[in-house]
């Protein structure tokens, strides 16, 4: 029997997968979704959802999918850094509902469901499925996390761990105290985070790799601050905590989400660029099969992803003002000083301001503010 073919496979049906998907088969593409993983599957994650992440979403989530949180909390090593209240909302989800409800909503659209088969083989146009089918087509694309089998086809490896981030993280029961926590002296380039959801405490810390070799005895420095139980099964996750890829693909390969590096270096955020990535991904595949020319894909792609990788670069280069050695404690005293700063890092958080206005506002600021110490 011939491979099934089909405008666009897709590997991976996370946030960047999954939106993929269903923008390309909205427009009457072809699709197979592919993922090693049954769904619901657990992605580890704060859940922690911006702004950002529901314009990138392009379409309300249903009500029971979030938790509306209107004030965080900050920390240096347990020691109040003092409370936002009244600055844009964040929201709270489980990953298992999330990606569920997304997947579920791709394949409605008539995405076809591959999953519960990771890749075996990938050639140009050609997917091979463990125990599964071979499937063609002239576009693929990698959303298959920081782990990526297509990074790893294209380039040999998908990130080098040397410089990519590690997060540990533990689901404890949930707790009266709903507040956001976040904590920036418990792990190095990184932060600890204490998420109070209605189901759990998700509590977890992470950073660059590299300068946490001892990431599992900071989270047991960071629980032991904490009022909540220790005891839940510690799990950790690579996350590409600021490296980006240059050009998101090759040839006909383009990659999304994690899988192309789009995650935040100072926040960690990463759905609300997994999402926009799958969308902006399928819009460039949509119009290069219109136009014939399949090739013209992955520039269409990287012209419409340029602003998001230039955001990521720039907060790249305001990432040591917060976390080196010479500049972490000055920004951290800073900012128990600052109701600004504070309020800047929130609108950061919920995705209100870029980092291109945030450079073009304070950085001139900032630094003096650091190095005065203020
Ligand atoms: C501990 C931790 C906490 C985080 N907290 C937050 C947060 O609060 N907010 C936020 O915005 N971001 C957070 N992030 C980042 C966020 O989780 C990711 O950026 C986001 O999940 C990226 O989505 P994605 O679709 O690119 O990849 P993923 O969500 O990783 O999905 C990739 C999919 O590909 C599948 N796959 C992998 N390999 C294969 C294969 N060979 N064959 C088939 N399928 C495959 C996997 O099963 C998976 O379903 C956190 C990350 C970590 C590690």
């Amino acid at each position: 029997m011939s491979a099934p073919r089909y405008d666009l496979v897709v590997i991976g049906a996370g946030p960047a997968g999954s939106a993929a998907a269903l923008c390309a088969a909205r427009a009457g593409l072809r699709v197979a979704l592919v993922d090693k993983a049954r769904f619901p599957r657990v992605k580890l994650c704060g859940g922690l959802v911006t702004g950002r992440a529901l314009r990138a979403l392009r379409q309300p989530l249903p009500a029971d999918l979030l938790e509306r949180r209107d004030s965080l909390s900050f920390f240096d090593r347990g020691a109040p850094l003092g409370q936002i209240t009244g600055g844009p909302p964040v929201y709270l989800t489980t990953r298992l509902g999330l990606d569920a409800h997304l997947l579920a909503q791709a394949l409605q659209a008539g995405a076809e469901d591959f999953t519960g088969h990771s890749v075996a083989g990938l050639a140009p146009g050609f997917v091979q499925l463990r125990n599964g089918p071979a499937l063609r087509a002239p576009l693929i694309l990698g959303a298959d996390g920081v782990n990526s089998a297509v990074a790893r086809h294209l380039f040999g490896r998908a990130f080098d761990p040397a410089t990519i981030g590690f997060a540990l993280e533990i689901e404890a029961p949930p707790s009266e105290d709903q507040s956001l926590q976040v904590d920036f002296g418990v792990a190095a380039w990184g932060y600890g985070w204490r998420f109070a959801k209605s189901g759990s405490t998700t509590i977890g810390l992470g950073g660059l790799q590299a300068r946490n070799p001892d990431m599992k005895a900071r989270l047991a420095a960071y629980l032991a601050l904490l009022p909540d139980q220790a005891g839940a099964r510690v799990m950790g996750h690579h996350l590409p905590f600021g490296e980006l890829r240059r050009v998101p693909g090759r040839g006909r390969m383009l990659l999304a989400g994690d899988a192309a590096g789009l995650v935040d270096p100072i926040t960690g955020e990463g759905i609300a660029h997994a999402l926009l990535s799958g969308h902006l991904a399928a819009e460039a595949v949509i119009a290069a099969l219109a136009a014939g020319r399949p090739d013209s894909a992955l520039p269409r792609y990287a012209r419409a992803l340029a602003p998001t990788l230039r955001a990521l670069r720039h907060a790249r280069m305001l990432r040591p003002l917060v976390f080196s050695d010479r500049c972490g404690g000055l920004f951290r005293q800073a900012f128990r000083d600052s109701a600004t700063m504070k309020l800047r890092y929130m609108d950061l958080l919920a995705g209100e301001v870029d980092y291109a206005a945030l450079l073009r506002r304070a950085a001139w600021r900032l630094p003096l503010r650091l190095l005065r110490g203020r």
